[in-house]
């Protein structure tokens, strides 16, 4: 893993993350800054940066949604909105690809 990456440390337990789920592939904890009633992130448990990536891994994009649908199921979701923020532009600040699963709200669309 990348020697400073925030997320591979929070896989590893070095930095406290309040978690939701895991299973043997994915991580889920809830974000540090939540946009919604409920905000977690669902992450690979190995380091991978990016949507283009993940993209060239199918088991590990599979196992991504299937993070992300149980991590719904967790939380007591039965609607929500995944985001994939990739690059800066788009919002992207930790590069260590993560779905924010968000709910309990209306969601707004178009996004800002
Ligand atoms: P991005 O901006 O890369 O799409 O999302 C990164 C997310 O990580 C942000 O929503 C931010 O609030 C969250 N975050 C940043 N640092 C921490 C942290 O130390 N712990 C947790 N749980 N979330 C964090
Ligand atoms: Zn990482």
């Amino acid at each position: 893993m990348p020697d400073d990456c925030l997320f591979c440390k929070i896989v590893a337990g070095e930095i406290p993350a309040t978690k939701v789920r895991e299973d043997d592939d994915t991580l889920t904890f809830t974000d540090i800054n939540p946009q919604a009633p409920t905000h977690v992130l669902v992450v690979p448990k190995r380091h991978i940066a990016d949507i283009a990536e993940l993209s060239a891994d199918a088991d590990a994009g599979a196992a991504l949604l299937r993070g992300i649908r149980a991590s719904a199921e967790a939380t007591g979701l039965t609607e929500f909105r995944a985001v994939f923020n990739t690059g800066a532009q788009a919002g992207q600040t930790v590069f260590h690809v993560h779905a924010h699963v968000l709910g309990g709200r209306r969601m707004q669309w178009p996004p800002g």
